[in-house]
C-alpha cells in the first residue's frame, strides 16, 4: 500500500508499505477518511521532532478490517474514530483517557512516532478504537480526531462557556471549530483572523460578530460588543495572537491557548487586579473526543463544513502544497 511521508523539507513522498497484520490486542483499521490538521504543516517542514520514516495522518477514521488474537472478531465492519496516542494503559493517565500523558511509556503519537492515517490500513491498539455515533460521517470523525477535538477539549478546560462574551482568535479547522462549539452552547462569539477568506466562514459558524484584526482594532470592537467589559473567555488558536488575547481579555476572564509555537508574555504586576484564569490545552483525550462526536451528532454541528477540499491519496504533494498556503479551508484524505 502508498502512504505518505514527510521527509521534513515541504515536501512529501508517496512510499510502498506492506499492509500490516495485527498482533494480540490490536486491529487493522480500513481507512476512510485521514484528516489534514494545521499542526501537520510544523511537521512537513521540518519544525517538529518526528520519525521521517513513519506515515503522516494523525486525523484517521474508518472500519476495523481485521483483528488480532485477544480482539472479538465480531468488530470487523465497525465504524471507528481513533484516540491518535498510544500509552501503557495502564496507569492513572492513560486510565483517565490521557495516553499522551502517560507516566510509566513515553506516550507514541501517530504520524511521530508510529504510523498515521494516511494510507488504506492503520494499525493501531484496540484501545485506540472509540465508536462512532450514527449520522456521524467518516470525514466528521477524522476531523474530530485531532482539529476539532482540540477546540472541544479547550473549551471542557475552561469549563462552561454559555452566557459569555467568548472571543476566538484564528478561524482556521480549529477556530472555526471552537466558534461553533461555543456558539452552539450559548456564547455570544466574536470570530477573529487576519485574513478575510477565513472570516467569511465564520457567521455561518455561529459567529455573532466577525472582526479582522488588520483591519479594524479588535480590542476597540471588543469593547464596543460588551459595553468597555471586554471578554469573559478568549480562545486562541493560531499560535500567534497571545497579545491580543491578553488585551480583550476582561476582569475575571478566563483564556484558554492551543495555538503553537504561542509566546505569552505578561507581568504580574501589569495584570494581577484583572484576577485572570490561564490554560493550556492539547488535545483532548480519549473520554472527551467520544464525547465531542456525540454532542456534534445531537445538535446537528456542521463539522463536514469545515472541508474545502477532498483528496485521493495520490493528491498527496497537490494537497499538502494547496495546504501550505494557509488560505482558508480544510482538506481531507477519502479512500473507497
Ligand atoms: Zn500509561
Ligand atoms: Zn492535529
Amino acid at each position: 500500500m502508498k502512504g505518505v511521508v514527510f521527509p521534513g523539507d515541504g515536501t512529501i513522498v508517496l512510499r510502498d508499505f506492506p499492509e500490516p497484520e495485527p498482533g494480540y490486542g490490536e486491529v487493522v483499521v480500513k481507512i476512510r477518511a485521514s484528516g489534514m490538521c494545521g499542526s501537520d504543516l510544523h511537521f512537513y517542514h521540518g519544525a517538529f521532532d518526528f520519525d521521517h520514516a513513519v506515515i503522516q495522518g494523525h486525523e484517521p477514521c474508518g472500519e476495523v478490517y481485521a483483528v488480532g488474537p485477544g480482539v472479538d472478531p465480531a468488530r470487523i465492519g465497525e465504524r471507528v474514530m481513533i484516540h491518535h496516542y498510544i500509552g501503557c494503559g495502564t496507569c492513572r493517565r492513560c486510565r483517565a483517557g490521557w495516553p499522551q500523558m502517560c507516566e510509566t511509556a513515553p506516550g507514541k503519537t501517530m504520524a511521530v512516532h508510529v504510523d498515521g492515517g494516511h494510507a488504506p490500513f492503520a494499525l493501531v491498539p484496540e484501545s485506540s478504537l472509540l465508536p462512532m455515533p450514527d449520522g456521524l460521517s467518516f470525514e466528521a470523525g477524522a476531523a474530530i480526531g485531532c482539529g476539532t477535538g482540540t477546540a472541544w477539549g479547550a473549551i471542557k478546560r475552561l469549563g462552561s462557556v454559555a452566557d459569555t462574551t467568548t472571543v476566538v482568535l484564528g478561524q482556521g479547522p480549529v477556530g472555526l471549530s471552537a466558534t461553533m462549539f461555543a456558539a452552539s452552547m450559548g456564547a455570544r462569539v466574536i470570530a477573529v483572523d487576519v485574513d478575510d477568506r477565513r472570516l467569511a466562514h465564520s457567521a455561518k459558524f455561529g459567529a455573532d460578530l466577525v472582526v479582522n484584526s488588520r483591519a479594524q482594532s479588535l480590542t476597540d470592537a471588543v469593547a464596543e460588543f460588551t459595553g468597555g467589559r471586554l471578554a469573559d473567555v478568549v480562545l486562541e488558536t493560531s499560535g500567534r495572537a497571545s497579545d491580543d488575547a491578553l488585551a480583550v481579555l476582561g476582569t475575571f476572564g478566563r483564556a484558554v491557548f492551543t495555538g503553537l509555537p504561542g509566546d505569552v508574555r505578561f507581568t504580574t504586576q501589569a495584570v494581577y487586579k484583572k484576577q485572570w484564569t490561564l490554560l493550556t490545552s492539547w488535545t483532548m483525550s480519549s473520554i472527551e473526543q467520544a464525547r465531542c462526536a456525540e454532542y456534534v451528532v445531537a445538535h446537528d454541528l456542521p463539522v463536514d463544513e469545515l472541508y474545502s477540499h477532498t483528496w485521493t491519496i495520490e493528491q498527496a504533494d497537490e494537497a499538502y502544497r494547496w495546504f501550505d498556503k494557509q488560505d482558508a479551508g480544510k482538506g481531507v484524505f477519502l479512500f473507497d
